[in-house]
């Protein structure tokens, strides 16, 4: 597995289990942080990285199990996740006076908002093709 790899893939908060998304730092390492919780965690050991490897290979082999209703309502729960934290960001001041670096995390909650709200989409789609 390729260090990018791990790039985009899901990995529970360890505080409040939000799924958070896994990304590459510069030294080339995985981490993951949680805005609501305001906790960042790296993976540095050889060790760590491998487990957290099989950890998101035997994820990925549930996901594809975990589809129809189940899916949908763990969809909506992360849109309901996802959602709060845009709340906690942009509730005391308005978009307009947010740091620019503060809008880029709200920019980035709002891509990763329609992302999940189109796959929630396909999903009740999908199912409701399986039933005709
Ligand atoms: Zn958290």
């Amino acid at each position: 597995m390729e260090i990018a790899d791990f790039s985009g893939k899901p990995f529970p908060c360890p505080v409040c289990n939000m799924g958070l998304r896994l990304k590459i730092s510069r030294k080339q390492k995985p981490y993951c942080m949680c805005l609501e919780c305001g906790i960042q965690i790296f993976f540095r050991g050889q060790e760590g990285i491998k487990r957290l490897h099989k950890m998101i290979r035997s994820e990925e082999a549930v996901a594809t199990e975990f589809n129809g209703p189940a899916r949908a309502v763990f969809l909506y729960n992360r849109l309901q996740g996802l959602r709060r934290q845009r709340g906690h960001l942009t509730d005391k001041q308005g978009m307009h006076f947010l740091d620019s670096d503060l809008r880029k995390v709200v920019k980035a909650l709002d891509a990763e908002i329609e992302r999940v709200l189109a796959e929630l989409e396909r999903e009740v789609k999908d199912d409701a093709e399986k039933q005709k």
